[in-house]
């Protein structure tokens, strides 16, 4: 690879010119090999200076270019959006949309009549750290998690608006919550182009009233499409208890495919007032819906009605490293409190989208949950997210939604 300085001083009007951080001698081995993050401990000095957010340019001890990213004062201190030379042109962050698009347009989810609510960037796992993207209907909501991102907001909004020709009605940008965390400034939140549009979206042909301007996250939690789907199939004639429902997603499912009854529990009123406001919208009346508002593990452990199927999609227990051990004990409570109790030959879908908690750890955490049990437990299905949120191979971290389908004997 030729080094800044000779591809710079080659063709300087398609460069950047960038404070270059530069990095202790054998730390561009992970840069090297794809993986997007440059830790703070990595870097010997910088060439310039670096504000929370700026776009700097990453060297090897050497001098040679590894690539371009946005700085911040964290542990991660750059997040590579390039490995190539960067230009630092509005074209370029069309392109790297356009390649989103086009993944997604591949995986059937654009112009599909059925599922009008995808995940158009997925961060790292699209080359674009620190930016998620989601589409509802004819609405993108663009949510930035770093001050880099945030700051090409309008860049972004007016490549999508081009990408998408007039097919959208407005992109909104839902960053506020990421970027100005626990501060008392004024939300940032805002439509930054047109306003509004169809609040009703598909997936899989069942209907969700989103709001992205209230809603978690950016309304919806796009990525158990595909396990909703599979509990479908799990719930033909059955009684399902969906805890943590949020919108109800699992309980339209089940219902959808024939559940004899869904029950939607969560803590939050808000939620349970959203999960029934979609059933109604797919004609589910209480007759087959009712909504429980109880602490999960609390209801989980005096369950009255003999579920068949029991939904257990908890929170992010774990945000950070220092929270894992105590997040695995959460993941054992509430397993073992569902195992216990659940019926004969029930089935119950188990998650964890903890990012720090890994694969293994949360097979482990079920395991436990098992054996304190006492009940003869196999594993059916290893789930995870789906392909609109895909994971660098380089970055593993990426992967962060593993759930398991559990028949307890
Ligand atoms: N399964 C949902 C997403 C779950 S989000 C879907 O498919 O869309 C997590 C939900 O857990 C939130 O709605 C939150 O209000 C709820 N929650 C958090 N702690 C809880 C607790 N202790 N008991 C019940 N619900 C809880």
């Amino acid at each position: 690879m030729p080094s800044f300085a000779a591809s710079f001083s080659g063709n300087s009007n398609f460069y950047m010119v960038l404070t270059q951080i530069i990095l202790k001698p054998g730390k561009e081995q992970s840069l090297k090999r794809f993986h997007p993050w440059v830790f703070s401990g990595a870097i010997k000095g910088m060439k310039g200076t670096a504000q929370e957010g700026d776009m700097v340019q990453v060297v090897d001890s050497q001098g040679n270019y590894l690539g371009t990213g946005h700085y911040a004062n964290g542990s991660i201190a750059v997040r590579i959006f390039t490995f190539k030379p960067f230009d630092g042109s509005a074209d370029f962050w069309k392109e790297k949309l356009q390649a989103a698009f086009k993944l997604r347009e591949r995986l059937g989810l654009v112009h599909n009549e059925h599922t009008t609510i995808y995940r158009l960037v997925h961060a790292e796992g699209d080359g674009l750290p620190g930016l998620i993207i989601d589409i509802y209907g004819t609405v993108a909501v663009i949510q930035a998690h770093s001050t880099g991102m945030f700051a090409l907001r309008e860049t972004l909004a007016d490549a999508l608006v081009q990408i998408y020709r007039g097919k959208l009605t407005a992109v909104y940008d839902k960053s506020n919550e990421k970027i100005n965390k626990g501060s008392n400034t004024p939300s940032t939140n805002q439509y930054l182009y047109g306003e509004g549009g169809e609040k009703v979206c598909l997936e899989y042909g069942s209907k969700y009233n989103i709001d992205w301007i209230e809603g978690q996250k950016t309304g919806f939690f796009i990525d158990q499409r595909e396990n909703r789907r599979l509990l479908g199939e799990f719930s033909v004639g059955k009684k399902v208890l969906n805890t943590f429902c949020y919108t109800g997603g699992f309980s339209i499912s089940a219902l959808k495919h024939g559940a004899l009854l869904a029950h939607s529990l969560d803590s939050s009123q808000k939620a349970l007032e959203l999960a029934e406001e979609n059933a109604v919208l797919n004609g589910f009346d209480s007759t087959r819906h009712a909504t429980i508002k109880a602490d999960a593990v609390e209801y989980l452990k005096n369950l009255q009605e003999d579920y068949d199927v029991i939904v257990l999609d908890p929170p992010a227990f774990a945000k950070h490293l220092s929270a894992r051990h105590k997040a695995v004990h959460g993941y054992i409570r509430i397993n073992e409190a569902a195992i216990k109790q659940i019926k004969p030959g029930g089935i119950i879908f188990t998650f964890s989208c903890s990012q720090v908690v890994d694969k293994k750890l949360f097979h482990d955490s079920v395991m436990a949950a098992s054996i304190q049990a006492g009940r003869k437990v196999r594993i059916l299905h290893q789930l995870h997210q789906p392909a609109d949120h895909p994971v660098s191979i380089y970055h593993p971290e990426g992967e962060y939604l593993k759930g398991l389908v559990l028949e307890v004997e």
